[in-house]
């Protein structure tokens, strides 16, 4: 599938099925590793909406859900690292398994700001899953406990990801090309 977006084409890099078996398989790994834990998933505003929701119907465990709002002062398509709380978690998570949910680690930096940030409350764990990994980009090495896929450095939208906030409707994640 191909679509025109304000004068670039659109090429699809993971279809709907692959998202889907990948967020399934994911959630049962996670289910396996927290067996009798009480998980706390906290999702990052806006762009792990969409995977955090399937996610969490695919694991099969007592859970609650958190949401973290952060703000980049970068552009449109670069992240500074210079990061700003727009919305914070409505309880503690002291003494809680805490796993992140993240869209994608590019540089790191707003994955790093976010482990120390979330350290200073002190959570009995904290484990990282991200639905999309640029390793090229990589600035700073964050631990990565879950990683649906690894991908090469693209901008991409779509499944929650936007592009000047939008897209984040498409079932698929694409990325830009000029054309
Ligand atoms: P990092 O701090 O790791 O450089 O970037 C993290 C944030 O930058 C992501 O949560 C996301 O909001 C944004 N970002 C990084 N790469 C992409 C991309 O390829 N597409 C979109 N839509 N956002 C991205």
């Amino acid at each position: 599938m191909e679509a025109v977006v304000t004068g670039k084409r659109m090429e699809v890099l993971l279809d709907e099925p692959t998202i889907q078996q990948r967020v399934q398989a994911l959630g049962q790994e996670i289910t396996a590793d927290y067996q009798d834990k009480e998980l706390v998933l906290i999702t990052v505003l806006k762009g792990s909406v969409v995977f955090a929701a399937d996610l969490v119907r695919s694991i099969e465990l007592p859970l609650t859900m958190e949401f973290m709002g952060l703000s980049s002062y970068g552009d449109d398509t670069k992240s500074t690292g210079v990061v700003r709380v727009t919305l914070d978690l409505s309880k503690p998570i002291e003494g809680k398994h805490v796993l992140i949910v993240e869209d994608i680690v590019d540089t790191g930096l707003t994955m790093q700001y976010l482990l120390r940030n979330m350290a200073t409350r002190n959570p009995a764990s904290v484990g990282v899953c991200t639905l999309l990994h640029k390793p090229a980009r990589q600035k700073v090495d964050v631990p990565l406990d879950y990683v649906g896929f690894t991908i090469d450095d693209h901008f991409v939208v779509g499944y929650g990801l936007d592009y000047q906030q939008r897209y984040r409707n498409l079932r698929m994640i694409g990325h830009m090309v000029d054309g």
